[in-house]
């Protein structure tokens, strides 16, 4: 737990955030700045500052972070229509929140 990063605040319980999933490995709520009509972010319970910082170490919170996309997809109703999974990493790409989250984006009509 990082008290410096927005993130482990709100995985904590101690940053307001609409939480869309949970588990014991991972938390995903909707973007405070939407870039799509639906903006989740897939969030790993564990600091990780961003994909040049994972170990293999990291591989399990890796996968799930995928393995549970469709899940959410599905809950937000874009599983069906489609959606994007990214990842910003570093400043040049336009990384502003440095702990790992995979941006899920989808809902255009
Ligand atoms: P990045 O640019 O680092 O890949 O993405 C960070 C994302 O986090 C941005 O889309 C930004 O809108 C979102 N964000 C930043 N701070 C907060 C926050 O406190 N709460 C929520 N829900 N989203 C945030
Ligand atoms: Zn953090």
């Amino acid at each position: 737990m990082d008290d410096d990063c927005p993130f482990c605040r709100i995985v904590a319980g101690k940053k307001d955030a609409d939480i869309v999933y949970a588990d014991e490995t991972l938390v995903a709520f909707k973007d405070i700045h939407p870039h799509a009509p639906v903006h989740v972010l897939i969030v790993p319970r564990k600091h990780i500052r961003s994909v040049n910082d994972l170990t293999p170490a990291d591989g399990e919170i890796v996968a799930a972070m995928f393995a549970k996309a469709p899940e959410i997809a599905q809950k937000m109703g874009v599983a069906r229509s489609g959606y994007r999974l990214a990842v910003n990493v570093e400043r040049g790409a336009g990384q502003v929140i440095f702990h790992l989250h995979l941006h899920l984006l989808g809902g255009w009509r």
